[in-house]
């Protein structure tokens, strides 16, 4: 429905205010139709031909006047929810005196200029735009289902309805992946048929699913008699509650505030994740951050008990002489492809920019010679690789849980570290182990012919 063309109508008397708030509407709004009016009778024929989304009035009409034209959307079956803005130049007064009664929605005040006007009324339609979500119903009265669904599918929402609370918390527990339910909002009836009752679904849903009021509101029916049913039900974390019969405009009010509380909830969860990754990404190279390897290191060191785990010191030879002879920026182009190799080699394990031109894996291999023989074969293959176009060679050490048990994160990295001073220290371009012996460089011609 929110994808879907959006029809304004803007009523003016005057043909220049006409024009000039058209062209504004057309130039800041995309995917809508602006249609224009001149008096309220042309107006009301308009609606009465073919619904809009939003109506814009002068105070002034020639024929009425702009309050009296919103009072009579508001009285009409058809277009009572149609938000009306009032545009006008000197209303202030007459506005908040009358305004709230006569269903206004919104005021724009002329003087702002008719620029303004165009982001005024897109900012109304983004935070106006049609209801999406997705809502688990519960109730077992046949007929107050029918004329609640017909309510909320017409806001364009979406509509699951069930008429016992067993058969609602089956379908929620089937929709929860992650702790996350695929609904946006559960509306339930109080009282139902089954053994459970609206409030026992309720309790389930906060004590046993564990979805808080922002993940997963709740809105409960009730009866306008029954008050204690009311508390009982703010008290087992219901959002809220409307009373039967229900009345439309309250119900949907309800339901657009509660479905704002979720999507905002999601918004700043998105937000949150973004923000983690984020800080667990190096922007450079797209690999792990050192903050990352500080953070789930120790964790990923700890089960070696399971399989052992590598740490493996990756660092380019002589890099201070690429920056210097080509450029930092080409030295930068170096690491990122770099990185993009080590990602892609060590899919398996946690691939870390450990610094400048540093990098650290940490990875499981019970297989010792494996595990070398693949160190090997990435030295190899970035003697080949040109990243940024550049001939590099690296130095590695590693070093292995296996040989060095119980080893704080710390620690264990600079066990991998002395082997790779080895590694710099015996002519570079080369893989040092550290072993318990001490280190020890891994010959690439033994290796061939062991393996
Ligand atoms: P070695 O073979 O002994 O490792 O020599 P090296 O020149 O690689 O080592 P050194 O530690 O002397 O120099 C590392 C250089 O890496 C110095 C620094 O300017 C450069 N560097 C560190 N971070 C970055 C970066 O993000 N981008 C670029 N282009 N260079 C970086
Ligand atoms: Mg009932
Ligand atoms: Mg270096
Ligand atoms: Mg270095």
């Amino acid at each position: 429905m929110s994808s879907q063309t959006k029809r304004i109508m803007v009523v003016d008397g005057s043909s220049v205010s006409r024009t000039l708030l058209t062209r504004m509407l057309n130039e800041e709004l995309n995917n809508t139709e602006v249609v224009s009016a001149e008096s309220a009778e042309q107006a009301l024929k308009f609606m009465s031909e073919k619904p809009f989304d939003l109506v814009t009035t002068a105070l002034l009409l020639p024929d009425m006047d702009g309050l009296s034209l919103s009072r009579q959307i508001r009285n009409s079956n058809k277009h009572s929810y149609t938000p009306v803005i009032v545009v006008s130049g000197d209303a202030d007064t007459r506005l908040l005196r009358e305004g709230f009664e006569a269903g206004v929605t919104d005021y724009f005040d002329k003087s702002d200029g008719y620029k303004a006007f165009g982001s005024f009324i897109r900012s109304f339609m983004q935070r106006n735009s049609g209801l999406v979500g997705k809502i688990l119903y519960v109730e077992d009265s046949k007929t107050a289902a029918t004329v609640t669904i017909k309510m909320l599918e017409k806001q364009g929402l979406k509509v699951t309805h069930v008429t016992n609370a067993e058969e609602g918390l089956t379908i929620l527990i089937a929709n929860d992946t992650d702790g996350e339910n695929d609904f946006d909002l559960v509306i339930t009836d109080f009282y139902l048929m089954g053994k459970m009752t609206g409030g026992d679904l309720l309790h389930a849903i906060r004590a046993k699913l564990h979805h808080s009021q922002q993940e997963l509101p709740v809105l409960v029916l009730t009866s306008t008699d029954d008050e204690q049913t009311q508390v009982e039900v703010f008290h087992a974390g219901g959002n809220d509650f409307v009373t039967k019969p229900i009345i439309e405009q309250v119900m949907i009010a309800r339901v657009r505030a509660l479905l704002l509380i979720k999507h905002q909830y999601n918004a700043l969860k998105l937000q949150a994740e973004t923000m983690r990754w984020v800080a667990a990404t190096d922007s450079l190279t797209g690999v792990r951050s050192k903050r990352y390897l500080l953070d789930n290191g120790e964790g990923y060191l700890r089960e070696s008990a399971k399989e052992p785990v590598w740490g493996m010191l990756i660092d380019i030879d002589h890099f201070k002489h690429i920056n210097d002879s080509l450029g930092h920026i080409t030295g930068d182009h170096v690491l990122a492809d770099l990185g993009v190799k080590l990602d892609d080699s060590y899919k398996d394990g946690m691939v870390v920019r450990f610094g400048g031109e540093e990098f650290c894996i940490l990875f499981r291999d019970a297989d010792y010679e494996n595990a070398v023989r693949r160190a090997e074969t990435l030295r190899a293959e970035i003697e080949q690789l040109k990243p940024g176009g550049v001939d590099i060679t690296v130095s590695i050490g590693m070093c292995c849980s296996e040989d060095h048990p119980n080893q704080p994160l710390t620690r264990f990295l600079s066990l991998a570290d002395k082997a790779l001073y080895f590694s710099k220290d015996n002519g570079r371009n080369q893989v040092s182990v550290n072993t318990v012996e001490g280190p020890l460089q891994i010959n690439a011609a033994a290796l061939q012919s062991a393996g």
